[in-house]
């Protein structure tokens, strides 16, 4: 199995680059598209994830195929501690809708509160159903389509971690509420959008899910396994 991919088509390719003796290094091109297998291997850091916030694939596939990804746990302990705090200040806003922004030091005695823990728990099933959902239903279609050459094979540890790794949206609603001027229930709702849409991409570029249609299915099906099991569950 091929390790790499081209960022441009998707086609599998062997290495981004040769180092040749001499400190000599040669990109590598694209043996089915003809474009540089991978051209973020010499951007800034900040180019490349600038690029994965407005959802380009190429960037996706750069970070999630063509990156060593190391700590994911600990990355998703800190992504289900900022949806804990999320949901907590959505029980704050649902119990007084009429309440004014909340101070910056609320982040830190937010830790004095048990519903914090709680709301992290329940963000951490949430997360472990929508997983598994997504995982079953790509494991089906892949059984449904059968092998071949032309359709990408399973790999459930990518999926899972691709799929962890699109949830930094979340990160992103924290300095809002924060530091924004008033509060509106219309940016959680936009980070959970943009979560979904982040969930797609990363499908189309690690799961057996290649075209949009496919990936915006599956990421329906778990996301409506996950809200009918939690909506069984008692509060
Ligand atoms: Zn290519």
């Amino acid at each position: 199995m091929n390790k790499f991919q081209c960022i441009s088509c998707g086609k599998p390719a062997d290495e981004l680059y040769r180092d040749f003796k001499g400190g000599i290094i040669k990109i590598s091109h694209c043996s089915s598209c003809d474009e540089v297998v991978d051209k973020y291997i010499e951007y800034e850091p900040v180019i490349i994830y600038l690029d994965a916030l407005l959802l380009k694939l190429p960037a996706f596939r750069h970070i999630l195929i063509n990156t060593v990804q190391t700590a994911i746990w600990k990355f998703t302990l800190v992504i289900l501690l900022c949806e804990a705090f999320i949901r907590l200040l959505q029980d704050r806003y649902a119990k007084v809708p009429m309440a004014g922004p909340i101070k910056p030091d609320y982040v830190f005695y937010s830790a004095l509160e048990w519903n914090l823990y709680y709301n992290y728990a329940v963000s951490a099933g949430e997360l472990m159903i929508f997983l598994m959902a997504v995982v079953t239903v790509l494991f089906i279609l892949q059984r449904k389509r059968g092998g071949g050459p032309q359709h990408p094979q399973l790999n459930i540890q990518l999926v899972v971690r691709a799929l962890i790794w699109s949830n930094f949206g979340k990160v992103l609603v924290i300095p809002v509420m924060l530091w924004g001027q008033t509060y509106s229930a219309i940016y959680l709702s936009l980070s959970r959008a943009y979560v979904l849409a982040c969930y797609v991409q990363a499908l189309r570029v690690t799961g057996p899910a290649s075209s949009l249609l496919e990936a915006v299915t599956v990421i329906s099906i778990g996301s409506a396994v996950q809200w009918g099991v939690m909506a069984c569950l008692p509060t």
